[in-house]
């Protein structure tokens, strides 16, 4: 028999202060570019718990965090898991009422928070009456004006803190250590509750060869908010094995997150396709150095095909194309060729490697189609069910569970097809993919194709009611700067590729497609622009 020794946090954070006391955290903050050993780290990340102690939070406790990217966001991402209480990550792209809805569900009872978030929860102060601390994460030595209180400096915390606080030996490994919302489609945010041992056992996957083999010898930078999953579980795993970490900081643009990577010699990066989007279109102006990076991941959302080659095959800079959602922490597959699928020409490894990939060790999935379980043959649809050690068992104190978690399994809500290598292709999601006649159209599929044009820098596609068909594709499209084509050029360009009944019965030009608070197209709001464009053409409007 084997010790049945707890998956806790604690260790994760012992160990970067053990062994890679001399490797750095390096933030962007407002005040210019900080840099923190993780011996200096450990230790203001011990003085955090203690203060937190005193301020009263105990075993259980939710903290909240409303933060960028940096290394006060990372104490308090170890501080508040190791001494048994709860992070609560919140996403401050949120409206405010959604922010005090998340707020009072999860219970929070401290917050901590930048500077420029100040102005949010003043506005909602009167609705979150549990939370008996704001603490304010500022580079300032003083305490900006403000109306909330009771108020704390963070920096004031740390040096009265403990440095010699010790963490709990006894936190049981399926405690929670952290919590984070995702929005519904309809109604208020789900919460997800992370425990211990699913960070534990998902910052081990983020290790591995074959998912994005994050170590030692990475300078990695997460520019996935610390928000949104965890910046995808980097910043856990990363001080775990000694990374050293860039974090981008407040209100970064693609020109800020190209420095970086030069400057501090980025070695891996992960973001959603929009930020890759403006990455390489920034890449395209100006004459930058990124021969540092070994991979990208891109996950959250969709990455274009074509997107991929520009980076490939321009900058040579591998593209790594993964899936997750907030309820799988979120790593689930990776998208990495096969050894003998290496010897294929580009075209066919291109085609594969935009596909979502393959399910990480440790998870499991069935794609469930109305036939019962999908065939592995690249073409039959179904939904795709996961479970697995870092997937989430049920939403936080929430009614919609049952709608999600099933026998056992979390019901994703994406249609995918899996193919005879087992390779995962997310189609759409259920409430996205278009039902023609009977039939589904990937707006995926179609996304991807017209983003393949030279004039095209984002497209999306949506359904729009139709008398006959039910449903039909219109699709919306933003060019590049000086690009021009027509609807017609646009439509001759797809007919070769699709069925003609997938074809779009209406190409609309925008400025700009609108995006979630976590950069992905915004399909809900996207529908209703759609809807009013035709209704305001008459004759336009779909069905008609
Ligand atoms: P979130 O919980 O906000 O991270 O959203 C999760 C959802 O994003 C998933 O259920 C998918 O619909 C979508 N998603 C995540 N990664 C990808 C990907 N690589 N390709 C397509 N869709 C993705």
């Amino acid at each position: 028999m084997m010790m049945d020794s707890p998956l806790t946090m604690p260790q994760m954070i012992k160990r970067a202060e053990m062994l890679f006391s001399k490797k750095e955290v390096i933030s962007r903050t407002d005040k210019g570019i900080s840099r923190l050993t993780y011996r200096e780290i450990a230790e203001r990340t011990r003085r955090l718990a203690s203060s937190l102690e005193k301020l009263g939070v105990r075993r259980g406790d939710k903290v909240g965090t409303l933060a960028w990217n940096h290394h006060r966001h990372l104490e308090a991402y170890f501080a508040i898991p190791c001494s048994g209480a709860v992070i609560h990550t919140i996403n401050i792209r949120l409206a405010p009422q959604q922010i005090s809805y998340i707020i009072n569900h999860a219970e929070d009872k401290v917050l901590l928070l930048d500077p420029d978030i100040i102005p949010i929860l003043e506005s909602c102060r009167d609705e979150i009456q549990g939370v008996k601390a704001f603490i304010i994460m500022t580079d300032e030595d003083t305490l900006p004006e403000t109306t909330l209180s009771p108020v704390y400096h963070y920096e004031k915390l740390i040096a009265d803190g403990d440095p010699d606080y010790v963490y709990p030996d006894d936190i049981p490994e399926q405690a929670p250590a952290g919590m984070c919302y995702t929005s519904a489609t309809t109604g208020n945010p789900k919460g997800v509750v992370y425990t211990h041992r699913s960070i534990f056992l998902h910052s081990l996957a983020l290790g591995l060869a074959d998912s994005v083999a994050l170590s030692e010898r990475d300078v990695a930078m997460p520019v996935v908010p610390m928000f949104h999953v965890n910046a995808w579980g980097m910043p856990f795993a990363g001080a775990w094995f000694g990374t050293t970490q860039v974090l981008p900081g407040p209100n970064f643009t693609p020109k800020i997150l190209i420095e970086l990577i030069e400057q501090e010699k980025v070695t891996f990066s992960a973001g959603v396709p929009t930020i890759w989007l403006g990455v390489l279109k920034e890449l395209e102006t100006g004459k930058y150095d990124v021969s540092s990076l070994r991979g990208i991941l891109c996950g959250g959302a969709p990455a274009p095909k074509e997107m991929i080659r520009r980076y490939e095959q321009k900058y040579q800079i591998p593209f790594i194309h993964g899936y997750g959602m907030t309820e799988t922490s979120p790593i689930v597959t990776i998208s990495k060729l096969k050894s003998y699928q290496e010897q294929l020409p580009y075209e066919e490894r291109l085609e594969i490697r935009s596909k979502q990939g393959l399910i990480v060790p440790g998870i499991e999935m069935k794609v469930v189609s109305a036939k019962g379980e999908a065939a592995w043959d690249g073409r039959e649809m179904g939904e795709l069910a996961l479970r697995g050690p870092w997937i989430a068992s049920e939403y936080y104190q929430d009614d919609r569970s049952k709608e999600t978690f099933k026998d056992g399994w979390l019901y994703t809500g994406d249609v995918v097809t899996v193919d005879g290598e087992g390779f995962l292709k997310i189609v759409d999601r259920t409430k996205d993919i278009i039902k023609s006649g009977g039939e589904w159209i990937s707006s995926v599929d179609l996304e991807n194709a017209l983003m393949a044009h030279e004039a095209v820098f984002e497209a999306a596609v949506v359904a729009v009611p139709h008398k006959k068909w039910q449903e039909r594709p219109v699709a919306c499209v933003v060019l590049k700067e000086n690009a021009s084509v027509t609807e017609e050029e646009l439509l001759d360009f797809l007919r070769p590729q699709f069925a003609k009944w997938w074809l779009p019965d209406k190409i609309l030009f925008l400025n700009e497609i609108p995006k979630t608070s976590v950069g992905k197209f915004l399909k809900r709001a996207l529908r209703e622009e759609v809807q009013k464009v035709l209704e305001a053409h008459e004759g336009l409007a779909a069905g008609e």
